[in-house]
């Protein structure tokens, strides 16, 4: 063997490697489009490629070094085995366009569905776990609610405060809100200090002493501002959901909102229940 023929052969092995680097990624590609199974045949038909052309260099590389064993290596092989890492390093650049792109994609799609401020989902995130909740306590035939929960005198922080310790306080009712729900339930933010909630498998009876320890919850651990001659209060208003369709869905948070309004002028910090 001569030296030229041993670095064909290292790089003809290194080229292999590439391939079958390659054909990794590309299976591993092939199982994260689970769901979309035309891209699926794609990825597999390039990892396939990907393996073929690694163990074609491979297996020749191997066998040609052991037979031509003493002779050079013509400058056109050359110029062949640079043309071919040209493939998988084509394909690998191809694999990281596309993972950065579905990237992007699934950030824009987070982004639409969420709130910026306090991170929870916004009405239409929301309104799809809430529908999501529903129809699962729908199928075991359990009833859910709707709770539309309102920051009270919330503008007299803004007022008081600032809008910055606004949104402080916002992000601590929804930090706290959050950790106080149950894994099934849907929590959103439908716009200044209103959060909306969808318990599943309760009555509105049931529900009423879960959500007034949420409420206490909150006030126990988001400082007012103004604290400790201030606490930050909430009221709540509570209705049946009376159909997992979205319109029934609508119904019920517009009668939440009544229920919340008669909270609110009974005296705020309390819970009622849509009659
Ligand atoms: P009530 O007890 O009746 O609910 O009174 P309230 O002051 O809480 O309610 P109101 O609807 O009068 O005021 C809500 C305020 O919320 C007004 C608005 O400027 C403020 N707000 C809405 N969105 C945001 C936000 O993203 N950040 C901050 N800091 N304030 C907000
Ligand atoms: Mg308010
Ligand atoms: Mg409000």
């Amino acid at each position: 063997m001569t030296g030229a023929d041993d670095l064909f052969l290292i790089c003809r092995i290194g080229l292999a490697g590439l391939c079958f680097y390659a054909a990794w990624v590309g299976w591993r590609m092939r199982r994260g489009y689970a769901t979309r199974p035309d891209r699926r045949i794609r990825w597999l038909v390039g990892a396939l490629l990907m393996t073929a052309i690694g163990l074609l260099h491979l297996a020749t590389g191997v066998d040609e070094s052991i037979r031509k064993a003493g002779s050079s290596v013509p400058v056109m092989q050359w110029v062949w085995l640079g043309v071919d890492f040209l493939v998988p390093v084509f394909f690998l650049s191809v694999t990281r366009a596309i993972t950065e792109r579905d990237r992007l994609e699934a950030e824009l799609a987070a982004a639409a569905e969420h709130d910026p401020l306090t991170g929870l989902p916004n009405r239409a995130g929301f309104e799809k776990r809430a529908l999501a909740a529903l129809s699962g306590a729908a199928r075991k035939g359990q009833p859910s609610v709707a709770v539309m929960l309102d920051v009270d005198h919330f503008k007299s922080v803004n007022d008081g405060w600032g809008h910055a310790a606004g949104d402080v306080v916002l992000r601590g009712v929804a930090h706290a809100a959050q950790g106080g729900v149950r894994a099934g339930d849907a929590l959103g933010r439908f716009g200044g200090e209103e959060f909306a909630l969808v318990l599943p498998g309760l009555s509105p009876e049931d529900a009423l002493p879960l959500v007034d320890r949420l409420r206490h919850g909150i006030t126990a651990t988001v400082p007012h501002p103004g604290a400790p001659a201030r606490a930050l209060t909430l009221s709540a208003g509570i209705a049946a959901v009376e159909s997992d369709e979205l319109a029934g869905l609508e119904r019920a948070f517009s009668r939440a909102d009544q229920a919340l309004y008669a909270a609110k002028a009974a005296g705020r910090n309390q819970t009622h229940i849509a009659g």
